[in-house]
């Protein structure tokens, strides 16, 4: 069967499960679990609007290696293979270029992700990589997939001209929110994707882009930019309702930059998800500083049943030069509040942010203990390319940088003042042993699990 499009999440070569979505760069971890690729099911949809034929395909998810992407490219013959790339795999990632040129000469190549997002030269020196498809990708996809489409006229793209040189189009505009299709699941391998802890099928459904706040580490905003876009409640309800009769999947993860952003919005969605009668499980992240009480209820009638916070720091010091907006006391607040009104609560910390000290990384553990969190995720700050964290680290010569900087939040690679990288992975560790093997986290875990 010939295929016009092959998008793919590549495979890992260290045989590892990686999620490359967005912000979200990451190996499987304690609470990681492999996201399902949203924005390829996302430009798939758009693709089958324009009457490409898609094939989709996560080679780590399905445990598939690099033999399965060359059989798959002998098979299909695509014209266009598309595949996601994050950080901690850039170079790796990049490579699949070589095996796409080998096995299917002629098929335009490209790539999607943050880090080539802003440093498209660097990606391009891969000379069998056609294409950078740089920040949101699924409009620059299908503009990228026309018959009549010329490089030149495609916003969105950095490309490589016949002499060699790289040409940068501008920026691509952003999609409007009801021109976000649904995501077209169907190409993959479902049972594949698994709720952690509670071990069943899940999908995710976004129903907001973008992030107005300016958190230093954070490479949201590359991708979907500040501005809040929220899709019309009623496409969002048509979307989990058909997951839920087409696939008989009504648990999903909730997919936002910050899904309670806009307390209203979360209203009107959790209101229609109760009217339409539709029983569904979902889990979402936020902002300590985004809920309340009423909305936090309303939420869970709707079926929210655990939340996710990025608590990053005890340290107020460190929230404030992080520039995260918040105050360990409002972590307080929030995790309690959510978790008396009988909802599950994930916090999400960093060690080795500016201004770190032993001092600081005590404050953080101990804030994790004393909340009643039912999980715990530890990361190490990571100054990824294209954020202000990334700026300050090489100013202050606390990376050493090769060609292509390879980091992720799952080992320290900055040299703080007085905090060398290797403590700040230590601690991660002390960390993680410190919050899971207390008797108070094992018997919440398993009561999750037993549900
Ligand atoms: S609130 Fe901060 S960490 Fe969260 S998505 Fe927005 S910029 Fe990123």
């Amino acid at each position: 069967m010939e295929t016009d499009v092959l998008l793919f999440n590549p495979p890992s070569t260290d045989g590892r499960g990686y999620t490359r979505e967005g912000r979200c760069t990451q190996e499987a971890g304690v609470w990681g679990t492999q996201w399902p690729p949203l924005s390829l099911a996302t430009a798939a949809a758009l693709l089958r609007r324009d009457g490409r034929r898609v094939t989709l395909r996560d080679y780590p998810a399905t445990g598939h290696d690099i033999r399965s992407l060359e059989n798959d490219l002998r098979e299909l013959r695509p014209s266009f293979a598309i595949w996601s790339t994050g950080s901690p795999t850039i170079l790796s990632d990049l490579a699949v270029a070589r095996v796409v040129r080998q096995q299917a000469p002629g098929c335009v190549t490209a790539v999607i992700g943050t880090h080539v997002t802003v440093r498209p030269e660097e990606a391009l020196t891969e000379a069998a990589l056609d294409v950078v498809i740089r920040g949101e990708p699924e409009g620059i996809i299908s503009g990228l997939c026309r018959s009549d489409a010329s490089y030149p006229d495609i916003k969105g793209i950095s490309w490589r001209e016949r002499d060699g040189a790289i040409r940068h189009n501008p920026e691509a505009p952003l999609l409007a929110p009801d021109e976000i299709p649904a995501p077209a699941w169907d190409g993959l391998d479902l049972g594949a994707y698994r709720l952690p802890l509670k071990g069943r099928r899940f999908l995710i459904v976004a129903p907001v882009r973008g992030c107005p706040w300016t958190c230093s580490f954070c490479t949201a905003p590359l991708y979907y930019g500040r501005r809040l876009r929220r899709r019309p409640v009623a496409n969002v309800i048509d979307e989990m309702a058909a997951n839920v009769e087409r696939f008989g999947i009504g648990e999903f993860f909730i997919w936002a930059d910050t899904f309670t952003a806009d307390r209203h919005y979360v209203q009107e969605l959790c209101r229609a998800i109760l009217a339409w009668g539709l029983r569904i499980s979902w889990t979402c992240n936020s902002r300590v500083d985004t809920i309340d009480e009423e909305t936090l209820l309303l939420m869970k009638e709707a079926g929210l049943w655990m939340i996710s916070f990025g608590l990053e720091s005890g340290s107020d010091a460190i929230l404030a030069a992080s520039g995260k907006g918040i105050a360990a006391a409002q972590s307080r607040s929030a995790v309690i509040l959510t978790h008396r009104l009988g909802i599950r609560v994930a916090g999400h910390f960093m060690f080795g942010l500016p201004g770190e000290t032993e001092e600081t990384m005590a404050e953080t553990l101990a804030l994790a203990l004393e909340l009643p969190l039912d999980v715990a995720q530890f990361y190490t700050a990571a100054p990824f390319p294209g954020t202000a964290l990334f700026d300050e680290a090489l100013r202050r010569g606390w990376v050493k940088m090769g060609a292509v900087p390879i980091f992720s939040q799952g080992r320290a690679v900055m040299e703080l003042p007085g905090l060398p990288s290797g403590r700040v992975d230590a601690f991660r560790r002390h960390a993680y042993r410190r919050f899971y093997l207390r008797p108070r986290t094992a018997v919440r875990m398993l009561s999750l699990m037993k549900k």
